[in-house]
């Protein structure tokens, strides 16, 4: 069940229902925990699931829900198996057919995301990209020509160095949105191109907290994708006639129909000649 990512009231009435009535609080860190249950005057059994013990504890809840005792998954802050401990868990109670059913509330993703102003609805989730540099940049050519939206998560001393990988991999002209300590007290978010975002985070100390970047699709995507469709223009065309190929090339790339059918009888009369 999701918990608040800073600011303690952001918790929905009914988590806060599950948290006092279930027999046991699984928790990545006990004590943050027992800090937002006694904020919420809530005393219940805490048990610690952090990353290396998932494993170990996983024996330990099916063992209560047998006893038809009920139990609480949370991570430090935000939702757990969303970058944090509990997939594991989760999977292996379903397999057992124990009934897990989500409490939604805040994450760190779709807070940043939703004061982006981002309008693509096409959204990827990335979590935390590699920390070596090398191994970094080579996942963000993987995201390169990707026509979505990415959502980041990056710890603090990584933040500059990731920036500048953003930069240098998907080109300065893309829009990053830096948001740093939602809902805390220094919440800061940042819109502009990769191009300047080094030079703004080097300012101010704004390394310090926690970071989201959410970084707008490029021009590049629709490049690379115009690639993709001449492809498959090409492949259809030796099967079917113009009309029926730029139909059907509209149909599985989303480009433009008529564009694809102007570009068919050239490709065509090419051929032809
Ligand atoms: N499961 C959590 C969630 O749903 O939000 C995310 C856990 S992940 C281990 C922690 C990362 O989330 C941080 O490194 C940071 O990138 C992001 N994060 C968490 N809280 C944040 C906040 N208040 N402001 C900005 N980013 C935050």
């Amino acid at each position: 069940m999701a918990t608040p990512i800073g600011n303690l009231r952001d918790i929905t009435l009914r988590a806060l229902d599950v948290l006092r009535d279930v027999d046991t609080v699984a928790a990545e860190d006990t004590r943050t925990t027992r800090g937002l249950l006694s904020h919420h005057g809530i005393a219940s059994r805490l048990l610690s699931l952090h990353e290396h013990n998932e494993r170990d504890r996983i024996e330990q809840v099916a063992g209560l829900l047998m006893a038809g005792r009920d139990v609480a998954l949370v991570s430090d802050a935000g939702t757990p198996a969303v970058s944090d401990p509990g997939a594991r868990l989760v999977r292996e109670l379903r397999e057992r057919s124990f009934r897990v059913v989500p409490v939604p509330g805040p994450s760190a993703a779709t807070a940043a995301l939703s004061v982006s102003g981002e309008e693509n609805p096409h959204v990827l989730f990335y979590g935390f990209l590699p920390s070596r540099s090398a191994a970094r940049r080579k996942a963000l050519q993987g995201l390169r020509t990707l026509p979505f939206t990415l959502v980041f998560f990056e710890a603090p001393h990584r933040v500059a160095e990731c920036v500048e990988d953003l930069r240098e991999v998907l080109g300065g002209a893309r829009r990053v949105s830096i948001a740093r300590e939602l809902t805390k007290l220094h919440e800061t978010v940042h819109a502009c191109a990769l191009a300047e975002a080094p030079a703004w985070l080097a300012r101010d100390y704004h390394e310090k907290g926690e970071f989201v970047l959410v970084v707008g699709a490029g021009e590049v995507s629709r490049a690379d994708s115009g690639e993709e469709s001449e492809k498959v223009l090409r492949l259809l065309l030796r099967e079917m006639p113009v009309s029926r190929a730029a139909e059907l090339a509209a149909k599985i790339t989303g480009d433009n129909r008529k564009a694809l059918y102007r570009r068919a009888l050239e490709l065509k009369d090419t051929a032809g000649g």
